[in-house]
């Protein structure tokens, strides 16, 4: 019972307390791997949650917000950088998709080298080394001050290199050759993993949400976004308006120059509309050549404005089509205001009768000569 605190006091015979110094000893070593474990499973506990998070995540921005920020705050890092091939998942038109400033994440490096720019043996497995500018800047391009030690882990796919992710510490001594990697290649894998996982949801939301002709959002997605909308102006009190697109006579411009340049006319159409909005407004593809448009924190006055606006670019310039012809387009518009209704009005009745009312104005403006917006009453 070396070790026990309820051992009697020891005679202070010379045997006594060399015993008794020697039992101290191992007390406190004893002690410090308490320590040392109880911090280890504090470490553990902590990846473990993170790695929870990281799987969790269900959007692009937010698996690169737990990368950048909570994985570099659990690991005491000074830096985490994420270095992205070429082609790796598609990733540049996935974030313009999704609309991600690139500079929200300054350390997601998209890498215009691929796979086999990578092939020499030292870029297929893990390096934990001192901080070397020459070979390191590609992970840590001007990142100040340098790290002293990194740790730079290749991210595997399905056998396929997509990336590198680069730890880098202040601590020279952290990230040194013959350290045990295994903690940090798990983690690795498991960002490797979600990073697939999160980018092919995203993908597959984005497709169903999306017109595939003209990349604007399709009607089921602005009616989702037509419900928010509405629950969020009314519980903020601002005022919302809708406007109902149509283009006149296109059957006409598909006779005349064929489906195919029909098709690209309504892309035109779609880009001109878009470039008259704020990024807080939504455009949707309706139907075959119907666009409707949600005005945010705006009224009848600026609907009609808005749409006269583009009801002007859209007849302004005739559009270029095959064989240098050029073929005018105009529209009509019919535009509404969201209504306060009954105070038991459900919102999906609301939304209904935004869209109706618009409709209904586009109805008007169709039968009393076409290329005019008119408005709800
Ligand atoms: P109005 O001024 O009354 O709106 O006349 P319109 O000819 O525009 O309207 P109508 O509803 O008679 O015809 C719409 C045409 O749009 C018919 C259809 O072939 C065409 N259309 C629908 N979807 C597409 C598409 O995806 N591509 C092309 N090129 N044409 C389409
Ligand atoms: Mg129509
Ligand atoms: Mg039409």
């Amino acid at each position: 019972m070396i070790l026990s605190r309820k051992s009697p006091p020891l005679q202070s015979t010379p045997d006594a307390s060399s015993l008794q110094s020697e039992n101290e000893q191992l007390r406190a070593s004893l002690q410090s791997l308490l320590d040392q474990a109880h911090d280890n499973q504090l470490i553990l506990q902590r990846h473990h949650h993170l790695n929870l998070k990281l799987i969790g995540a269900d959007s692009l921005t937010e698996l690169l917000q737990l990368i950048f920020q909570d994985l570099k705050e659990s690991s005491s890092l000074d830096v985490v950088t994420l270095l992205l091939t070429e082609d790796a998942f598609d990733i540049r038109r996935i974030m313009t998709d999704l609309k991600i400033q690139a500079r929200a994440f300054p350390w997601l490096l998209l890498s215009n080298l691929s796979e086999s720019d990578f092939s020499h043996a030292k870029w297929r497995a893990p390096r934990l080394e001192r901080f070397n500018a020459e070979e390191h800047q590609i992970l840590f391009p001007d990142h100040q001050p340098t790290p002293a030690s990194v740790a730079i882990l290749p991210l595997l796919r399905h056998k396929r290199l997509v990336g590198y992710l680069g730890f880098g510490s202040a601590d020279p001594e952290r990230f040194i050759q013959g350290v045990a990697t295994d903690f940090i290649e798990e983690q690795a894998t498991i960002i490797a993993i979600c990073l697939e996982n999160v980018i092919n949801n995203e993908r597959l939301k984005y497709l169903s949400l999306t017109d595939p002709l003209t990349r604007v959002s399709n009607r089921r997605h602005f009616e989702l976004r037509l419900r928010e909308e509405v629950v969020r102006s009314q519980r903020q009190s601002y005022p919302l308006a809708c406007l109902y697109i149509d283009i006149d006579h296109f059957k006409r411009i598909n006779d005349l120059l064929g489906h195919q340049e029909g098709d690209a006319v309504l892309c035109g159409v779609a880009t001109r509309i878009k470039s008259e909005l704020r990024l807080s407004d939504s455009i949707a593809r309706f139907g075959g050549e119907e666009f409707v448009v949600l005005l945010i924190n705006t009224h009848t006055a600026g609907a009609k404005h808005v749409a006269e606006r583009i009801r002007a670019r859209i007849m302004g310039q005739p559009f270029q089509v095959r064989n240098e012809r050029s073929c005018k387009v105009t529209v009509s518009i019919g535009a509404a205001e969201m209504k306060a209704g009954p105070e038991n009005q459900t919102t999906e009745s609301i939304a209904q009768d935004l869209l109706a009312r618009a409709d209904e104005a586009l109805y008007r403006a169709k039968n009393s000569g076409r290329n005019r917006v008119l408005c709800a009453n």
